[in-house]
């Protein structure tokens, strides 16, 4: 009946469940990161300033969510360098280039989580991230990452699909800015999309 098992760590169960707030809280969090790579943010065809500007936030929310007891899941867009997708997009996280590497920030952290690579917009299509949530069983899962229009919204509509309970914290993830794709627009579409019509906590 959820008392303390003899010889259970109480340092380690308070730490655990203790939220953001200093509140208990004994749901278990896995929160996913999307795409926060070196293709993205710092060199190659698609890599931008705008969308490393979440990184240093981003970082520092993984650290102290670790801590806490989260697991973290870092999705990683890889392609191979005859890729579909690249009928649409420049190439770009060909595998091997270094652009399919998440950024030198989070690499501890992406070392102490779940790596899941994957070829298309969702972090479900064809990959292990369904199995790796599976086995977590969350109570909740946050999102976090580039691009919000995109491999975001994606892969919190398969979250949704899935009945799990979602968060999107709308100061850590990011789209980019380019002719015919306002990023301001799109991320405002992209989050009110998520919140109203997919039933994501926006937040
Ligand atoms: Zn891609």
């Amino acid at each position: 009946m959820g008392g303390a098992r003899p010889g259970q760590d109480v340092m380690t169960v308070s730490a655990a469940q203790r939220g953001e707030h200093g509140v208990m809280d004994d749901r278990r969090k896995v929160i996913i990161v999307v795409d926060l790579l070196v293709g993205f943010c710092r060199r190659g065809a698609l890599a931008s300033p705008r969308l490393d500007s979440v990184t240093p936030r981003v970082a520092a929310y993984l650290e102290r969510e670790r801590v806490a007891g989260a697991e973290l899941v870092f999705l990683v867009d890889t392609h191979a360098p005859d890729d579909p997708e690249f009928a649409m997009f420049p190439p770009h996280c060909v595998e091997g280039s270094g652009e399919d590497e998440v950024v030198p920030e989070l690499r501890d952290l992406a070392a102490r989580g779940h790596v899941v690579r994957k070829r298309h917009f969702s972090g479900f299509h064809d990959t292990r991230l369904d199995e790796v949530l599976r086995a977590l069983r969350p109570d909740v899962v946050e999102v976090v990452g580039v691009c919000t229009d995109i491999c975001v919204l994606h892969t919190v509509a398969g979250l949704r699909d899935r009945g799990y309970a979602v968060v999107v914290r709308r100061d850590m993830v990011e789209t980019y800015d380019a002719p015919g794709h306002d990023a301001e627009e799109q991320g405002r579409f992209a989050l009110a999309h998520m919140r109203d019509i997919l039933g994501a906590h926006v937040t």
